[in-house]
């Protein structure tokens, strides 16, 4: 990773304002699923917003409701995917609370390669990202 690494006792979220702290109040870098740019930090839950909402500033203001929600699905399947291409698709399935044939679907859509195989290992580090 080229990108600095900044450490810091407590990270707020510049969306919505969520704080996270490490418990025994050490100095931590921001969690794997923050961002940090130029605009500022954000939380999962926000990154996962604008991605949304991105996709929504792209469809017509016109568009039937059901085609925005529809859109606005895809969108975060299709953010989670790229976030996490690693993760087994039943995973991201559960994060985004959508069948697993849609995230397959995003990931085609995206180029993406398949998962690999999951190991003992790494089936323990998915239960760990699920339950966050
Ligand atoms: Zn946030």
């Amino acid at each position: 990773m080229s990108q600095t690494q900044t450490i810091s006792k407590k990270w707020t979220c510049d969306r919505c304002g969520v704080t996270v702290s490490r418990i025994d109040g050490e100095a931590a870098q921001a969690p794997d699923s923050w961002e940090s740019s130029a605009a500022g930090q954000f939380c999962l839950v926000c990154r996962r917003e604008q991605a949304a909402e991105a996709a929504l500033d792209s469809t017509p203001s016109d568009s039937p409701v059901a085609e925005r929600a529809k859109r606005r699905r895809t969108a975060l399947i299709e953010f989670e995917v790229s976030r996490t291409p690693e993760h087994a698709d039943g995973v991201i399935a559960r994060a985004c609370r959508t069948s697993v044939s849609a995230v397959t679907k995003a990931r085609r859509n995206l180029n993406l390669p398949d998962p690999p195989p999951p190991s003992q290992a790494s089936r323990a580090k998915q239960r760990e990202v699920a339950s966050r």
